[in-house]
C-alpha cells in the first residue's frame, strides 16, 4: 500500500509540540543558546543539555554513559521513565527479561521497553536535533507524557556516531550565513570527502550491528541485550528530494528470519506514524524501498530478535535549508517530522503494548521449538594455528550472547575431525537460534534477488575459521561456555641464540611491528624448517619471524623483556642458527625485516569506504598507521618516504603522466604498490601491471533478458551485479603472500565484478578463484561461471619494486580478517618474491 497525502492540517493535542511553562527542566534553547534548527547541534551541546535535563528531573531521566567513541566522545543513553518505574528500574528489567526470554508469563503491569536511536549516519542530522525536544516534551508535566512514561521505559540513544555527527554539524555550522542560503551549490549542502555519514574510521556503523568492529556497536548492543527493547526506532535521512519514509519496506526483502509478528506490529505501528504525518499535512511513503535483509542494521538485527526494528527516513536539507524538488527544506521541517514519528512510536507502544509483549514472549517460545525440530544441532568450529583469530570470533559470537562450548574429546563428522583442544561447538537450542542460523548461513539462492546491501556475511568464512554443521551434539564439550581467556603476564625465556615468532597467528604482525618499532633487528624465514630448541628439534612454518640475538643492540635483552610483558605472544627460544631441515638462521633467503612505512592514497575520487577499511586494517592488523594522502597531491609528494602504497577502489581518471612518471620511478627504487578493484583496472591500462583485464561493464552486457519489459528494469539490474557474496579462493601457499594463512581454501568476499585472466607467465599467481567457487549469496549463474579459474590476487616485479593486485576487497567491513592477512603479507613479505614480467629481468 503507497500513501500520498496531502491533506489539510489537523491539529493535535499529542503532537503540536507544546511548551509547558510549570516544569523546571530547560528547554533546549535555554542551555544551547539558540532555538532547534537555528545551528546544528554538536555532540558536546547534546551532552550539556541532557546533564542540564537530567539534574532537573532525576527521578524521571538517567543518563548514562554506555562506551566512547574512536575520537573519545561518551556514547550518551537516557533512559526515561515514570518516578515509580525509575524507582524500581532493575526489578522492571528482570521482570522485563523474564517476559522476554519466554521464562516468565506477560504481565500487562510492566512497561514497554522502548528504544529510540538517532543519527547513526552522523550526517543525517534531524534525528538527534529532533531528540531534544523529544526530551524535553516527555519530562513535561503534561498528562499525556505522564502516561506515555507510566506504561514506558525508554532508552533514548541521541546520537549514535558522535563522531560523524560532529564532522557535519561543524561543516555546516562554518558555512551558514546570516540567512540561510537554499542553493544547493552552496558549499554548505556539499560536504568535503570523507563526509559525516561514516565513523572516524570511515565505516558505516549501520552496516556494523553484526560484525561489532567499532566501538560504538559494541556499546550498543550490550544494551541492546541489556534491555531487549520491544521497539527500535531508527531515525535517518535520505536524500533531499525525498519526502519521509517508514517501515514496512519492500515486504519481498525482508530478512526471513524475522518473525511474522514482527512484519504485523511493523504495518501496525505504521498506522501511527500515518495518523501523525496526515495531521501536519506531511508526504510519505512506505513498501516500495529500503532492503531489510542484511541483518547488520539498525532496523532489522532488532527484527530477528523478535523485536521490532523500525527505519524512518526524512528527506535531508543537509545544511539549513535547502531547494528541494517542490519547496524549500528547512532543518526545522525535517527536525519536526523525527520528532512526529518519535511520538508516534512512543503512541502506538503505549497501545500496543500487550501485543508487543506477547509477541516477543512468543517468540523465545517457539525458538525452543525451532531447535529441537531443526535437523541440525549445532556448528562446530576449528582452527590449529591460530588461536587469536579464532578467539575474536568466538568472541564476536558471545557479545551478540551466542554460547560456544570448547570440544574435550575429538570430534567426526565427514570425514573431518575436530581436534580437542582447539575445537568448539555451537549449540544451536539456545536463545540465539536465529541469530546462529544467521550467521552461519551459507544460502545461494533467495526469494527476491534484487540486493542492495549484501546478501552473505557468512562469519567463520570472514574470519577463515573451517567449521561445519552437525547432525550430532558431541558428547564431550566443556561445562562452561567459553570466555575470553584473562590477560596473562609472559616472561621473556632464557637466554637463546635467537627467539622465534610464528607467523600464523593473527598476533604475529602486530608484535612484530612493536619490535621494529623498538629497534629491534628481525629476520623472517621464507620456508618451513626445524630448529633445535631447548625441547629439542621443532618445526617452524614460513614466515617464521627471527630476532637473531646476536644483532641487537646496547641493553635489547632488558628491552625485549618488558616488551614481552606487554605483547600476547611467546617467543620461543632457538639454540642454533644451524638447522636440521630448511635454511639456516643466517641464510641469504632469510630476509631482513623493515618496519613498513605506509602511503595510504586517500581523498576524492576515492571509496572513501575502502580506504577506511584499508587505514583500519593497516592499523589493527600489521600494527602500521599510515601516511594518507589525497590522490590529487601524489605527483608533489617525496615517495621516496615510503616502502609501500596502497591504492583503494576508486576512480583515478585524474592521474595523468605525471603520476605515473612518479610511480614508476618510485617502482623502479624497490617500492610495493598495493592495489585493488579499480585502480588494477587502471594499472593494467597503464601498463604498470601486465596482466588481462575484464572490466566490469564487459561483464554487465553478458546478462540480458531477451523478452525484458519496462518493468523488468530493477530485476535485471540486480542480477548484472553482485551485491556483496562470499567465494572460496585457491592460494599457491608457497608464496610468501600466503605466509601463516592456514590452508589453501580462502574465502573472500566479492561485489565487484573485475575479471583478472590468469597470468600465462608462471609464479605471479598468488591466489585464484577455484572452479566452483561461490561459497555464499547470490550471483546470477553467468557472472559466476565469468570468475571460474580467474586471478584473484596477481604479484610480480616492476624494476627493483613489486605491484600486488587484488580483484576484490581483503578487509571488507573490517571483519574479513581472514583475507586480511594478503594485505599484511604484502606489508612485510612484499619484496620476498621475484616473479618477473615480460620485460623486466627481476633482478634487484
Ligand atoms: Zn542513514
Amino acid at each position: 500500500m503507497r500513501h500520498f497525502v496531502l491533506s489539510a492540517l489537523i491539529s493535535s493535542s499529542l503532537l503540536s509540540g507544546f511548551v509547558d511553562a510549570s516544569t523546571a527542566v530547560p528547554a533546549p534553547a535555554t542551555v544551547l543558546g539558540f532555538q532547534l534548527g537555528e545551528w546544528h547541534v554538536r555532540h558536546d551541546q547534546m551532552e550539556a543539555y541532557l546533564r542540564a535535563v537530567t539534574a532537573a528531573a532525576p527521578d524521571r531521566a538517567r543518563l548514562e554513559v554506555i562506551g566512547r567513541t574512536h575520537e573519545q566522545r561518551p556514547l550518551l543513553q537516557l533512559v526515561l521513565t515514570s518516578p515509580g518505574n525509575m524507582q524500581k528500574l532493575e526489578q522492571i528489567r528482570q521482570q522485563h527479561l523474564a517476559v522476554a526470554s519466554g521464562q516468565q508469563a506477560p504481565d500487562p503491569s510492566l512497561p514497554a521497553v522502548i528504544w529510540l536511536g538517532y543519527g547513526i549516519h552522523g550526517n543525517e542530522a534531524s534525528g538527534p536535533n529532533a531528540s531534544l525536544k523529544v526530551v524535553y516534551d516527555l519530562l513535561s508535566n503534561d498528562a499525556a507524557m505522564q502516561q506515555i512514561l507510566e506504561n514506558t521505559v525508554i532508552l533514548l540513544q541521541p546520537s549514535l556516531n558522535p563522531d560523524g555527527n560532529d564532522r557535519f554539524a561543524n561543516w555546516v555550522n562554518m558555512h551558514k550565513g546570516t540567512a540561510a542560503v537554499a542553493d544547493p551549490q552552496h558549499r554548505e549542502h556539499i560536504e568535503p570527502w570523507p563526509n559525516g555519514r561514516p565513523n572516524h574510521y570511515w565505516f558505516d556503523m549501520n552496516r556494523d550491528w553484526l560484525l561489532l568492529q567499532h566501538p560504538e556497536s559494541q556499546a550498543r548492543i550490550a544494551q541492546f541485550h541489556h534491555w531487549r527493547p520491544q521497539i527500535v526506532g531508527d531515525f535517518h535521512e535520505m536524500g533531499t528530494n525525498s519526502t519521509f519514509f517508514f517501515q514496512p519496506g519492500i515486504p519481498s526483502r525482508t530478512s526471513p528470519y524475522s518473525p511474522d509478528s514482527t512484519i504485523a506490529l511493523t504495518q501496525q505501528l505504521g498506522s501511527y506514524h500515518a495518523k501523525a504525518l496526515d495531521e501536519a499535512g506531511r508526504l510519505y511513503f512506505t513498501e516500495e524501498a529500503f532492503d531489510d535483509f542484511y541483518i547488520g542494521k539498525g532496523s532489522t538485527y532488532p527484527d530477528i530478535h523478535g523485536s521490532v526494528g523500525i527505519l524512518f527516513e526524512q528527506g535531508s536539507s543537509r545544511g539549513h535549508l535547502q531547494q528541494s524538488l517542490q519547496s524549500e527544506l528547512s532543518f526545522s521541517f525535517a527536525i519536526d517530522n523525527q520528532y512526529r514519528t518519535s511520538f508516534s512510536t512512543l503512541k502506538g507502544a503505549v497501545e500496543l503494548k500487550q501485543q508487543l509483549q506477547q509477541a516477543q514472549y512468543d517468540f523465545a517460545r517457539k525458538i525452543k521449538d525451532k531447535a529441537r525440530l531443526d535437523s541440525n544441532q549445532g556448528y562446530l568450529l576449528t582452527e590449529d594455528k591460530d588461536q587469536s583469530r579464532l578467539a575474536a570470533l568466538l568472541d564476536l559470537l558471545k557479545q551478540h550472547q551466542i554460547a560456544a562450548y570448547a570440544l574435550t574429546a575429538d570430534f567426526q563428522i565427514n570425514g573431518q575431525t575436530f581436534p580437542a583442544g582447539q575445537s568448539y561447538f555451537v549449540p544451536l537450542a539456545q536463545p540465539q537460534y536465529n541469530l546462529i542460523k544467521a550467521a552461519f548461513s551459507t544460502e545461494t539462492s533467495f526469494r527476491d534477488n534484487t540486493f542492495y546491501d549484501v546478501s552473505a556475511w557468512t562469519l567463520p568464512y570472514a574470519y577463515n575459521i573451517s567449521f561445519a554443521e552437525s547432525r550430532k551434539t558431541p558428547s564431550a564439550l566443556s561445562e562452561q561456555a567459553w570466555q575470553p581467556a584473562a590477560r596473562q603476564a609472559v616472561t621473556l625465556p632464557g637466554a637463546a641464540y635467537a627467539y622465534a615468532l610464528r607467523w600464523p597467528d593473527q598476533q604475529a604482525p602486530v608484535m612484530t611491528a612493536r619490535l621494529l618499532q623498538a629497534g629491534f633487528q628481525l629476520r623472517a624465514v621464507s620456508e618451513p624448517f626445524s630448529a633445535q630448541t631447548p625441547d629439542g628439534v621443532r618445526q617452524y612454518e614460513a614466515g617464521t619471524v627471527i630476532l637473531p640475538a646476536g644483532l641487537q643492540g646496547e641493553g635489547w635483552q632488558q628491552k625485549l623483556a618488558s616488551l614481552q610483558q606487554q605483547l600476547p605472544l611467546t617467543l620461543e627460544v632457538l639454540t642454533s642458527g644451524l638447522t636440521p631441515d630448511g635454511q639456516d638462521l643466517g641464510s641469504n633467503q632469510v630476509r631482513p625485516l623493515k618496519l613498513p612505512q605506509v602511503l595510504l592514497v586517500a581523498g576524492p575520487g576515492i571509496n572513501s569506504t575502502e580506504a577506511g577499511e584499508l587505514w583500519f586494517a593497516t592499523e589493527r592488523l600489521a600494527g602500521v598507521s599510515p601516511s594518507m594522502a589525497e590522490p590529487a597531491r601524489l605527483k608533489r609528494l617525496d615517495l621516496s618516504r615510503y616502502s609501500h602504497i596502497l591504492l583503494p577502489d576508486g576512480n583515478y581518471s585524474s592521474w595523468g603522466d605525471a603520476e605515473i612518471r612518479a610511480l614508476k620511478s618510485w617502482l623502479d627504487g624497490g617500492g610495493v604498490l598495493w592495489a585493488q578493484k579499480a585502480a588494477v583496472s587502471w594499472l593494467a591500462d597503464k601498463k604498470l601491471l601486465q596482466a588481462k583485464v575484464r572490466k566490469a561493464s564487459e561483464l554487465k552486457a553478458l546478462v540480458t533478458m531477451p523478452a525484458a519489459v519496462y518493468g523488468d528494469k530493477e530485476q535485471l539490474a540486480g542480477r548484472q551485479r553482485i551485491a556483496g557474496a562470499i567465494y572460496q579462493a585457491e592460494l599457491d601457499l608457497t608464496h610468501p603472500l600466503a605466509f601463516g594463512l592456514p590452508r589453501a581454501q580462502l574465502p573472500l568476499f566479492k561485489n565487484d565484478l573485475l575479471v583478472v585472466q590468469a597470468p600465462e607467465q608462471p609464479f605471479m599467481q598468488v591466489a585464484r578463484y577455484a572452479d566452483r567457487s561461490q561459497l555464499a549469496g547470490y550471483s546470477d549463474a553467468i557472472l559466476a561461471n565469468q570468475f571460474r579459474n580467474t586471478t584473484a590476487v596477481l604479484a610480480q616485479n616492476h624494476g627493483a619494486g613489486r605491484v600486488i593486485a587484488m580483484t576484490d576487497n581483503p578487509v571488507f567491513r573490517g571483519y574479513f580478517v581472514g583475507s586480511g592477512r594478503l594485505l599484511v603479507n604484502a606489508l612485510y613479505f612484499g619484496q620476498m618474491f621475484d616473479a618477473g614480467a615480460s620485460g623486466d629481468d627481476g633482478e634487484e
